[in-house]
């Protein structure tokens, strides 16, 4: 039985044979393995359209309990990631959330956001925190993990700065966070809690990622401490309710010193 998709490549591992086993992503079929005959061969057909990053349109067929790629037509490859370590890091780190967060069940969505992501880091137009960071955010909030940024959890407060807990999605003012802090020293309440700053140009940014339409989340700015206090949230939002860490992120973080 044949089938089309259209997929994201999102890793290849080498298998006996010279074949490659793909991690592909699909809006038709989720998350899937798929074998491809031969591909790291110069002679192969399919080799420029199954790397990683490939964005393809590829003919699968079943054999025994494994998918085949029959053919593969190449729509973007986003060659240019290659020439920018760090933007190579935060594209491999965007599949590798894809990878981990994908089921059987595909999301046009989820693969929207991480194209898209391809797009800009392979652009040069947007600085490479920034959109790590809105490809966190955004993330979490296709997830159904979306905090509350926009106002204070006890108060109601909208403007300033405010004290998002990673944990718990809620962000407070500064009096109700201290008030709170209080309390549970009053308590001896010993909770771990991950509580990130947001600066009001932060907290702007986070809420921006999270509601935007889709094809507009990089058309935002934020400079300075704003935007290290952006991406810090970001991260920690993430890393907190994914409950992992990624050997991509840790690479970026290499090249970045
Ligand atoms: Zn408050």
């Amino acid at each position: 039985m044949h089938s089309e998709v259209k997929g994201l490549v999102l890793r290849t591992t080498d298998v006996k044979d010279s074949d490659r086993m793909l991690s592909v992503y699909s809006a038709e079929r989720g998350l899937i393995s798929v074998y491809s005959r031969g591909s790291k061969s110069l002679k192969s057909r399919n080799m420029s359209t199954t790397g990683q990053f490939c964005y393809s349109e590829m003919v699968l067929y079943e054999r025994g309990d494994k998918l085949w790629v029959q053919e593969s037509r190449l729509i973007e490859n986003f060659y240019n990631l290659r020439e920018d370590i760090e933007a190579f890091a935060v594209a491999s780190y965007a599949c590798e959330v894809l990878e981990d967060v994908g089921t059987a069940e595909g999301d046009g969505k989820l693969l929207q956001l991480t194209l898209n992501t391809l797009f800009a880091l392979s652009s040069g137009k947007y600085r490479i925190p920034l959109i790590k960071a809105a490809f966190e955010v955004r993330m979490c909030a296709l997830l159904g993990l979306m905090p509350d940024v926009v106002s204070c959890q006890e108060c109601g407060e909208r403007e300033g700065e405010a004290f998002l807990d990673i944990l718990e999605g809620e962000t407070l003012c500064r009096s109700c966070h201290e008030k709170r802090q209080r309390e549970a020293i009053a308590l001896t309440d010993t909770e771990r809690r991950v509580v990130c700053i947001l600066s009001e140009g932060a907290r702007a940014a986070f809420a921006y990622c999270l509601f935007c339409p889709a094809e507009k989340l990089l058309a935002f700015n934020v400079e300075g401490e704003d935007a290290a206090l952006f991406c810090r949230a970001a991260e920690a939002y993430i890393l907190n309710h994914l409950e992992r860490s990624y050997k991509s992120l840790d690479f970026y973080y290499e090249v970045r010193r």
